[in-house]
């Protein structure tokens, strides 16, 4: 019982480290291709990061230049300045201190005049009022990027000391530049990266759309200049997706097997060692039961002979008689150990069987012969019926004598108050096997015990608790047997109508062949 608890819990623990180990298992999978995914983010965030201030210092780089370059007491040169500045603007101007255009201060790099007259009545007009000009100190660089009559712009201004008073310088970027040069100059195509620039409605401004990427994506804003714009990052796909989902999956699958490997091997070891202490149970039940049958014959034996050694004998009869008792007894005995003895070779699996042709009636004759005096003690009448036209066949004789007995002995013990038995052997010529019938009147067996009662060690429910001596080994004998002899067995009964046992051979048979099969009804 304590021990059965501790194989138990030991069963029980395996599972739950089993368990354990596959949870941890997974957890770590899926935390290291989580970690992976952020390493990537982290990089491509960088990445980003890089990207950007190099692009806006390059911007803003050149608006200081086109600022520094601007000197209002100089005016007339201001053209050739901002030409020498070499700057990706389109349109400059300068402002008094009331915010007030000053007089040919307006440079725009638009080949036509006229339109580029009127985008500056339209900045004077609509967009100047929007710049935040008066707040912003002196020197300082200040932008603004918006939407203007459905047309995007990107302003950089400053304010600056004059001989008298302030003024203000607003320059235009070209944004048309930039997308076209500055970000290709930047976004190297073919790298392992793909970048976007997308406005503040996530519409493409920039870049193709993402298509066999990673799945991780890191969009950042620009600060400095663009800033209703942001720039998006992936990670063109190299594969490194795909193995990481199959190595995910082996993970997966590797983690299954385990452990379904381990609830097999414990199911089997359970079931192992279920059947092996069911085994042992039989096996003890059977050294109770043969050392019963030894002890029986061997006392009356004992006791029967002491009489006879000291003449107490009243005649030459009763000498007569305790000698046959003594000899009954150890026919008796000799036959349980011949039982015990081949029951032994059998499990040991050795080949103990020697075919040779011969008779099965003469062989069932002789085996009637030797439980002749049994049969009459029991009072039980004997029916044979052979057929005669037996034919010869391979047999161990004294095996299948050894399974006869098995048989007649069994009706002997267990169905004598049925006063008769028949025994038959017919040739079936229909399969071509010599079948052998013991049929008696006795009180049958349960239905439910009728495979049963084969296995060894297996006695019927019924018998065991009269006092019926019996080690359950005779039918498991009987079936191996006939297996051997390449036939089988069979068995047809009805509680409180008797019992037929019929073993069946082939007839020339292979020994040792195919066969082995039990019928039972
Ligand atoms: P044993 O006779 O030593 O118990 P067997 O293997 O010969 O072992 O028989 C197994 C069981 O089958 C018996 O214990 C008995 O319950 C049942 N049995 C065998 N023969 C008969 C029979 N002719 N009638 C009723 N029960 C039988």
């Amino acid at each position: 019982m304590r021990r059965l608890f501790v194989a138990n819990l030991l069963v029980f623990a395996v599972l739950a480290s089993a368990a354990a180990l596959a949870y941890y298992g997974w957890s770590y999978t899926a935390e290291v291709s989580s970690r992976e995914r952020m390493q990537i983010e982290d990089t491509m965030r960088e990445l980003a990061d890089e990207k950007i201030a190099a692009i806006e210092s390059q911007l803003v780089e050149a608006d200081r230049k086109v600022f520094a370059a601007i000197d209002i007491g100089r005016l007339p040169e201001v053209a050739a300045e901002i030409d020498r500045a070499k700057a990706p603007i389109v349109n400059v101007f300068l402002l008094d201190a009331d915010l007030q255009p000053i007089p040919s201060g307006y440079f725009s790099k638009t080949p036509d005049a006229a339109e580029a007259t009127a985008f500056r009545d339209r900045f004077l007009s609509t967009i100047l009022p929007t710049l935040p000009l008066r707040v912003l100190p002196l020197q300082e660089r200040g932008h603004v990027h918006g939407t203007w009559d459905g047309q995007q712009h990107l302003f950089a201004f400053t304010r600056k000391r004059g001989p008298v008073r302030d003024y203000y310088i607003v320059v235009e970027t070209d944004l048309a530049h930039l997308t076209f040069s500055v970000f290709d100059q930047f976004f190297v195509r073919g790298s392992p990266r793909l970048y976007q620039v997308v406005d503040e409605n996530g519409e493409l401004i920039y870049g193709e759309p993402f298509r066999g990427t990673e799945g991780v994506e890191v969009e950042l804003p620009f600060v400095e200049t663009v800033d209703k714009w942001r720039l998006r990052v992936a990670q063109r796909d190299a594969g490194s997706q795909t193995a990481r989902g199959r190595r995910k999956l082996i993970d997966i699958v590797l983690i299954g097997v385990a452990l379904a490997g381990i609830v097999a091997g414990l199911t089997i070891l359970l079931v192992a060692s279920r059947r092996e202490r069911r085994a042992n149970e039989l096996k003890s039940e059977f050294i109770t039961n043969v050392s019963h049958e030894l002890k029986t014959p061997l006392s009356i034996i004992s006791m029967f002979g002491e009489m006879l050694a000291l003449g107490r004998t009243r005649s030459a009869e009763q000498a007569t008689e305790y000698a046959e008792i003594i000899w009954r007894e150890s026919v008796r005995l000799a036959r349980l150990i011949d039982n015990v003895l081949d029951f032994a070779k059998i499990e040991r699996g050795k080949d103990v069987y020697e075919f040779a042709e011969g008779d099965v009636a003469e062989v069932v004759g002789r085996a009637l012969e030797l439980s002749a005096h049994r049969l009459q003690k029991a009072e039980l009448e004997v029916e044979v019926e052979i057929d005669p036209e037996l034919p010869l066949t391979l047999i161990d004789a004294n095996a299948y004598t050894l399974a006869v007995l098995n048989l007649i002995d069994n009706a002997i013990k267990y169905a004598a108050e049925g006063k008769k038995i028949i025994v038959r052997v017919r040739h079936d010529r229909a399969r071509d096997r010599i079948v052998l019938e013991v049929r008696d009147f006795g009180p049958g067996i349960e239905a439910e015990e009728h495979a049963r009662i084969f296995e060894r060690f297996y006695r019927a429910r019924a018998v065991r608790l009269k006092p019926i001596r019996g080690s359950g080994i005779g039918l498991a004998l009987v079936e191996h047997i006939a297996g051997a002899h390449g036939g089988g067995v069979g068995l047809t009964s009805k509680v409180g109508e008797g019992t037929t046992f019929s073993v069946w051979i082939p007839v020339r048979a292979e020994p040792g062949g195919a066969g082995g099969e039990r019928s039972v009804v």
